[in-house]
């Protein structure tokens, strides 16, 4: 038998890794998006989002040419997107993308290195470690803070939880990683009434269970009442949250943090947007003494406007962190520099630390902070402008969530849709205090005041067809 036996396949695939001119075509429709993106509508219209359709077809068994695959992507895909990149996309809290961000990581993607271990990846070693470095630099953590590169706040949260949980059933003599929960010593788990659903999420994951949390009432921003928060001890895990997801509100980390630490719980901070008002010379008041927490989780792809798929979860216990997400094997070769799998549930993973290092590095300290501030000054003047045209402003515009309507909640969810249906911009919804609000969330370098000025005609114009149509009913 011919052990030698060539498979075409593979053959092809050689041949076209050697084919510039398809990376070439790939980079032109790129640049003709990026283009592009100014004048297209925000979110999709209905002759795109039909055009999908073609992609619903049965895997072929033949193989596929590059250029049509690449083609096809372009022409039924890019139209289908959500103009997420330009300056009028204020759906939930999505960030724009800083250019050379975008740029490294094409780069990045190009070498195709696994973060899993130093030895496979010693540019990506480096990085994180500078990353780490700087993160700690830019909010002033502990000198001694880890940092770990995962996909998303959801999982920075999971790990930063984990540690936290682990830490405090070793502290009560029991290894929880090793002997399960079944007879784990109970802890006690404290969030705020508005709290994310990421952070039930990863309770329910833990095994800490969802429901058990002690939830403490919030004040009219969406802020744990400091008050009420009486039960603190060496068993409890108390997460904070630096940003609401709806008003932007920050907890009182000076005096929650303080309590905390004195009575021997572990703090855990959901940061995942609001996090980064702590690089900001103007806006840090908001963090007061959140680096006396234990654990934070952010995202780089929110208001840092990185690229997506890149949280962070950071830990002042470097050692907690990476108990809880050691993993063993005889391949696995540990190095004594910066092995990123000790930091993160993944093995394999991105090298997204490349992203995150060009971000700061273009940025640099006086970036990050004037970036953050001007989001803030944008969410300002949009409801400033939002209330002297007579919509409603529900809270306090301390960061960059904006709440609005225009009272009545029927016409408030019937101009939310026209206002999503007219493609000038995009918000979504929410509910405060059982009300529906539109909710908008200033979250691009890309946003001007123009942009705010035309997306505050779409408002206008939207409520005054609602209130036209209505009256022609009557
Ligand atoms: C977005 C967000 C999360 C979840 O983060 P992902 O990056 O989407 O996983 C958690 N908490 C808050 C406050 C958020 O805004």
């Amino acid at each position: 038998m011919d052990c030698k036996k060539s498979r075409i396949v593979s053959d092809r695939l050689r041949e076209e890794a050697l084919d510039m001119k398809l990376f070439e075509q790939v980079k032109d429709y790129a640049v003709e998006y990026m283009n592009n993106i100014p004048d297209q509508p925000v979110s999709p219209d209905q002759n795109s989002i039909d055009g999908l359709n073609v992609f619903r077809e049965p895997l072929s068994v033949d193989s596929g040419d590059p250029y049509e695959i690449i083609g096809m992507l372009h022409q039924y895909g890019s139209s289908a997107t959500v103009a997420q990149t330009g300056g009028r996309y204020f759906g939930f809290v999505n960030g724009g993308i800083i250019p050379v961000s975008l740029a490294a990581k094409w780069l990045s993607d190009t070498w195709d290195q696994n973060a899993a271990l130093y030895i496979m990846s010693p540019v990506t070693s480096v990085l994180e470690e500078v990353c780490e470095k700087w993160l700690i630099d830019l909010f002033n953590f502990p000198a001694e803070t880890a940092a770990g590169f995962v996909g998303g706040t959801s999982t920075a949260l999971l790990c930063g939880l984990t540690a936290g949980r682990n830490r405090l059933m070793e502290q009560l003599g029991y290894d929880v990683s090793k002997k399960g929960l079944f007879n784990a010593p109970e802890i006690r788990v404290i969030l705020g009434e508005g709290a994310h659903s990421s952070v039930y999420k990863a309770l329910s994951i833990l095994g800490l269970g969802s429901e058990r949390a002690i939830k403490i009432p919030m004040d009219h921003q969406g802020r744990m009442s400091v008050d009420a928060v009486t039960k603190l001890d060496s068993r409890t895990l108390l997460v904070l949250q630096a940003g609401n997801v709806n008003t932007g509100s920050f907890d009182n980390f000076e005096v929650l943090c303080q309590k905390a630490r004195a009575a021997g719980s572990w703090v855990h901070v959901d940061g995942a947007f609001g996090l980064w008002a702590a690089a900001s010379n103007k806006l840090k008041y908001l963090t007061k003494g959140i680096e006396n927490a234990n654990s934070w989780s952010l995202d780089a792809h929110k208001t840092l406007n990185a690229p997506y798929d890149n949280g962070i979860i950071m830990c002042a216990d470097r050692e907690a962190l990476t108990k809880a997400l050691h993993m063993t094997g005889s391949y696995i070769i540990y190095s004594d520099k910066r092995d990123g799998m000790l930091y993160t549930p993944d093995m394999s993973r991105r090298a997204r630390a490349v992203e995150l290092w060009a971000a700061l590095k273009s940025l640099g300290k006086n970036g990050v902070s004037e970036l953050v501030e001007d989001l803030h000054d944008k969410s300002v003047y949009f409801a400033e402008k939002l209330q002297q045209n007579n919509f409603i402003i529900h809270n306090n515009v301390t960061f960059n969530q904006i709440l609005t309507s225009v009272g009545n909640p029927d016409i408030t969810e019937k101009t939310l849709n026209k206002i999503q249906a007219s493609g000038n911009c995009w918000c979504g919804g929410a509910k405060w205090n059982n009300v529906p609000v539109i909710r908008i969330s200033i979250c691009s370098y890309r946003t001007t005041y123009e942009d705010i000025d035309r997306s505050l005609d779409a408002f206008i114009k939207a409520r005054e067809e609602i209130l036209k149509d209505i009256e022609g009913t009557l």
